[in-house]
């Protein structure tokens, strides 16, 4: 019997799992079973007269909307994951619980692993089973775990995109632990603090990481867009974008997923940040969503990690020099980002194609 994994008050849990899935070419056995699309619709009335609890196993290539009549009458629908980056599933899973208000038991099934658990919980599913092996204590996995997993799966497709600011450094020493030659990618708007670019170099060197690559705006956009340097006293939504969107976008057209540092703890909108999302058909991990400010002080701590030269001054964020604010001991950590206005986002998670969705938190 596979691995099953519910999701109960918030924390995974081995499930017994009562349903027998039946292949399509096997009789059908006593209990309750899962039985593919075709066959619920050759045999679905006969089943469910039988008075037993019938299933559903929804392909990636199958159209949820097939069943939409029979929802009701259905315990489980389970979606097939054909491969861990195909995102079919998680749009098929929310359009059965949002559109079609389904309420019985959705379950992940085929190619998943524990790190994708959260994102799952988030589009509705209640179970999955991992194609692991995965134990529940798992999916509460350390930032370590969710790297190593991230490299064994996209290998040298993955990036880590880095400010090198206040606390780039835990996840950077996390990922040259696994991959020293993982391909950095920082962002110099040619706005940067000049300690930032020192703290670049320095870091890279003591961490020994090999790939870190200067992603610079293009010369025609800053011609055309800022020929002044000056559009972020008018316009920070386009200054961001000719400065970091663009260059971000371009440099991660190479990769099949990413690292990110961001964390719940920075509040708003991260507070709901799960440790996998998908965007515009790449994987994001966010390896550090659960750990709060005292899991980083003492990793960073334990590693003798050194810090960016400008929380000394009060910097606990910091991007930009004419975007970036020192805070007040205690303040909101991300209060210094636009200060004394209404961005809180630079833009390179925000969706670019029409109607999709845009990840939580706006900065690296
Ligand atoms: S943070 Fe400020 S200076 Fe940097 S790209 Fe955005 S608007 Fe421009």
């Amino acid at each position: 019997m596979p691995t099953l994994i519910r999701w109960v008050d918030g924390r995974a849990a081995l499930a017994e799992d009562a349903f027998t899935a039946v292949a399509d070419e096997t009789g059908i056995p006593r209990g309750d079973v899962i039985v593919s699309l075709a066959r619920f619709q050759q045999e679905g009335e006969r089943l469910l007269g039988e008075g037993r609890s019938v299933g559903v196993r929804i392909e990636a290539n199958e159209a949820v909307e097939d069943l939409a009549y029979d929802l009701p009458r259905i315990a489980v629908v389970a979606l097939v994951f054909p491969k861990y980056r195909q995102g079919q599933a998680y749009s098929s899973a929310a359009l059965l619980r949002e559109r079609y208000g389904y309420r019985g038991e959705l379950r992940a099934v085929g190619e998943v692993l524990r790190e994708q658990a959260r994102f799952m919980v988030r589009c509705g599913f209640d179970a999955f089973e991992p194609a692991d092996g995965s134990t529940p204590e798992q999916c509460h996995a350390h930032p370590l775990e969710i790297i190593r997993a991230a490299v064994e799966t996209y290998g040298d497709e993955l990036a880590l995109v880095s400010s090198f600011g206040a606390e780039s450094a835990v996840l950077l020493h996390l990922a040259s632990r696994v991959k020293p030659d993982i391909p950095v990618l920082f962002l110099d708007t040619g706005m940067l603090f000049g300690q930032t670019l020192d703290y670049r170099q320095q870091l890279a060197a003591k961490l020994g990481l090999t790939d870190v690559r200067d992603l610079r705006p293009r010369f025609e956009d800053l011609a055309v867009g800022d020929p002044n340097a000056d559009l972020w006293k008018t316009d920070t939504d386009a200054c961001c974008h000719i400065r970091k969107v663009i260059p971000l976008d371009a440099a991660l057209g190479g990769f099949a997923g990413w690292l990110t540092g961001r964390k719940r703890f920075h509040g708003g909108d991260r507070m709901r940040l799960p440790v996998v999302e998908e965007a515009g058909g790449k994987l994001k991990f966010n390896p550090l969503a659960n750990w709060s400010k005292t899991d980083l002080d003492a990793y960073a701590a334990e590693h003798d990690l050194p810090d960016h030269p400008l929380v000394a001054f009060g910097y606990p964020s910091i991007g930009c020099w004419p975007c970036t604010s020192p805070v007040e001991e205690g303040g909101d950590v991300r209060s210094g980002r636009w200060a004394g206005s209404q961005k809180t986002e630079c833009g390179i998670h925000t969706a670019r194609a029409p109607g999709a969705a845009p990840n939580v938190g706006g900065d690296i």
